[in-house]
């Protein structure tokens, strides 16, 4: 009995205090702390299921731009006029449409802990758009995540995912190799620009979704508990 009293006061009630202590330190910081992230990577990654989960877990804003030109459409608004024919071929819309787009759905949320970006920055200049804004507002691009995976695997997940998506771009295995090139080739040097700042990661982008979802919170974490 005496044995078992001792157990408990020297054994669980450090480990019980130090568990807490440490889960105290992440929620603090989650309040006080704006977490901006880019969530990055090919068309097909998994950015959106992703950010999603995320978003429900840090309480964060997701911003996705093929989202928002998506609703645009959708609503036969200029902005969406202007932008249909290039995500019809699988192009990106120009800077200066996207930004702008970009820089009015972060100035109507100025109460939010922070963002997940997601399909945005797609080019050097969206970057510096981009870091911009976050200077303004007082912040900073806290990480930028790279989900990689192969290009293989995203044109059959791309085409999968045509048959339910309800979007064009998904359906057609050329506009969908025309997205990947113009990925590789204009999009992926925003890795770069982030990674001399230091803030780029990869993780890998394949197994299943809780598989992807852990690796990127031990991503996250690590960057909350400093
Ligand atoms: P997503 O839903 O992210 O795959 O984007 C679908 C399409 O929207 C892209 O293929 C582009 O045509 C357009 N788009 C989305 N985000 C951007 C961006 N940041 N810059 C330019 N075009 C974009």
């Amino acid at each position: 009995m005496v044995i078992l009293l001792f157990f408990r006061i020297f054994f669980c009630l450090p480990v019980f205090v130090l568990t807490n202590v440490q889960a105290n330190k992440l929620w603090i910081r989650k309040q006080v702390t704006m977490i901006n992230l880019i969530l990055f990577g090919p068309p097909g990654s998994g950015k959106g299921t992703q950010a999603s989960k995320l978003v429900e877990k840090y309480q964060l804003l997701h911003i996705s731009t093929g989202d928002l030109f998506r609703y645009e459409i959708g609503n036969d608004t200029p902005l969406g006029l202007a932008a249909k024919a290039y995500m019809q071929k699988g192009e990106l819309v120009p800077d200066s449409v996207t930004i702008g787009m970009l820089r009015n759905k972060v100035a109507a949320n100025p109460e939010a802990h922070g963002f997940i970006f997601d399909g945005f920055p797609r080019t050097v200049a969206q970057a510096e758009a981009l870091d911009e804004l976050m200077a303004e507002r007082g912040t900073a691009i806290d990480k930028l995540i790279l989900l990689d995976v192969g290009d293989d695997e995203i044109v059959d997940r791309l085409l999968e995912r045509g048959k339910t998506s309800g979007r064009t771009d998904d359906r057609n295995e050329t506009t969908i190799r025309k997205r990947i090139a113009v990925y590789r080739a204009e999009t992926s040097p925003v890795f770069d620009y982030y990674a001399e700042q230091e803030k780029s990661v990869k993780v890998a982008g394949v197994g299943s979704i809780t598989a992807i979802f852990d690796r990127l919170c031990a991503e996250i974490d690590t960057m909350a508990l400093g």
